[in-house]
């Protein structure tokens, strides 16, 4: 194909992407998030170099996209302490503009710190600002289907699946990804969903989320163009009507299955 080259003049060197700990957070599918980098990358001509990171392997000098997804407790404990280790690094990065996209348990250790169900307090990597504490058994989760609207004007409305017991409150420099419409949010307590730090976004939303919101999508690949060349690239409409119908059936689902919102938000029928 002649993909690199092609549309908009975004070719260039391969666009590099760190994949976390694909192998132990993978939540829901979480990994479809760098398979639709790739293809939605490659649609716009841009070659991509995904290097996977696991726990005890060395990161490379230098990313334009970082990618973790989520994990239970149980895998949380596994990574924490590597993960950790790396928060220098990737605060390093993020001060310096790689786009990042962080979901659920991976958001959670994200963060300064997750005190997990059994009270263990687990170390984070820093790169947001946000601490996560999970009240422990006999509390509600947080689940279900989520609509909500990002911050970020480009980014418009997500939709995606949450499920955490973990609550996470945003610190004095974070600032919300999103508001939510129906759904949970970082706490079930104040409508945020998700937090920034520059180009990184993290979020608790699964899906995998990426193939149906690609207009984040299209935003992490704008931001991770603009690490690679040092320059603010903004990318040309591209059409995804698949992703459209997506995230049309996926945003229905939580209207639909959130009827105590719903009541309001909609006419009866
Ligand atoms: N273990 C975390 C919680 O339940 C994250 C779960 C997840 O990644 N789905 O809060």
């Amino acid at each position: 194909m002649t993909m690199r080259g092609g549309a908009g003049g975004l070719a260039g060197g391969a666009l590099r992407v760190v994949s976390l700990y694909g192998d132990v957070m993978n939540v829901y599918a979480d990994r479809g998030n760098v398979i639709a980098v790739g293809a939605r990358a490659r649609e716009r001509g841009v070659a991509v170099e995904v290097q996977r990171v696991g726990i005890g392997d060395p990161l490379p000098e230098d990313a334009d996209l970082v990618l973790i997804g989520g994990g239970q407790d149980r895998e949380q404990r596994r990574i924490a302490e590597d993960l950790a280790a790396r928060g220098p690094a990737l605060q390093r990065w993020v001060d310096d503009g790689v786009a990042m996209l962080a979901v659920c348990g991976g958001f959670q250790l994200f963060g300064r710190w997750y005190r997990d169900t059994s009270g263990v307090e687990l170390p984070g990597a820093g790169v947001f600002d946000v601490t996560t504490v999970a009240p422990g058994p006999g509390w509600p989760r947080c689940i279900g289907d989520v609509l909500a609207t990002s911050t970020l004007a480009d980014v418009g409305e997500v939709v995606g699946f949450e499920n955490h017991g973990g609550r996470t409150y945003l610190g004095p420099s974070a600032r919300p990804f999103a508001r939510v419409t129906f759904g949970h949010g970082n706490n079930g307590e104040d409508g945020t969903e998700g937090a920034l730090r520059r180009r990184a976004v993290g979020t608790y939303l699964h899906g995998s989320l990426l193939p149906k919101n690609v207009a984040l999508l299209d935003h992490l690949l704008a931001g991770a163009l603009s690490h690679r060349d040092g320059r603010e690239v903004s990318l040309p409409a591209l059409p995804a009507p698949y992703a459209a119908r997506a995230h049309a059936a996926a945003a229905e689902v939580a209207r639909r299955r959130a009827p105590a919102f719903a009541r309001d938000a909609r006419p009866a029928s």
